[in-house]
């Protein structure tokens, strides 16, 4: 019986992601497929749930709608913060980061916007709100390594790492 995709595999996938629009937002087409470890929530829940019980050279089609996907835009308007916090780190928009209070919560921010005296930060993934539209195609199906397992993600080739 063929390998299928469940929890505890390492999953490599090529995929494209456009919006509802067709733009292509991402796609791993031309370069390494993208190897996950399937069940530890690596991906979007809801492309993690459509892909569950594939196997390799499977091609299908999954929509994620925002609420299993980066969630519903929430919050305030994109908040403007002097530009001079950032030093001289060179920022762009589409550039996270993560900021952390005096109890130590860890909270990431994208950049939306650059302008001469402000960045204008948002704590909204800028794919929140939208709806996802992935082509997968299942290239390989293997069994995670102990070490993968405890750490919850893939340790792939030229990816070794120690903690
Ligand atoms: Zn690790």
């Amino acid at each position: 019986m063929p390998a299928s995709v469940a929890s505890n595999k390492v999953v490599s996938i090529h995929y494209t992601l456009t919006n509802d629009d067709g733009d292509v937002l991402d796609s791993s087409s031309g370069g390494e497929p993208l190897a996950y470890l399937h069940g530890a929530g690596n991906i979007v829940p809801g492309l993690e749930r459509q892909i569950e019980g594939k196997s390799v050279g499977d091609k299908f089609d999954a929509v994620v709608p925002p609420s299993e996907g980066y969630g519903e835009r929430t919050g305030p308007a994109p908040q403007a913060i002097s530009r001079d916090a950032f030093g001289d780190v060179e920022v762009e928009p589409g550039m996270s980061f993560v900021i952390e209070d005096d109890d130590g919560n860890q909270t990431p921010l994208w950049i939306v916007d650059v302008e001469e005296e402000h960045v204008y930060v948002d704590a909204n993934h800028p794919l929140a709100g939208e709806t996802l539209h992935f082509a997968v195609e299942v290239i390989e199906i293997r069994d995670a390594t102990a070490a993968e397992l405890a750490h919850g993600h893939v340790h792939g080739d030229g990816h070794d790492h120690h903690h």
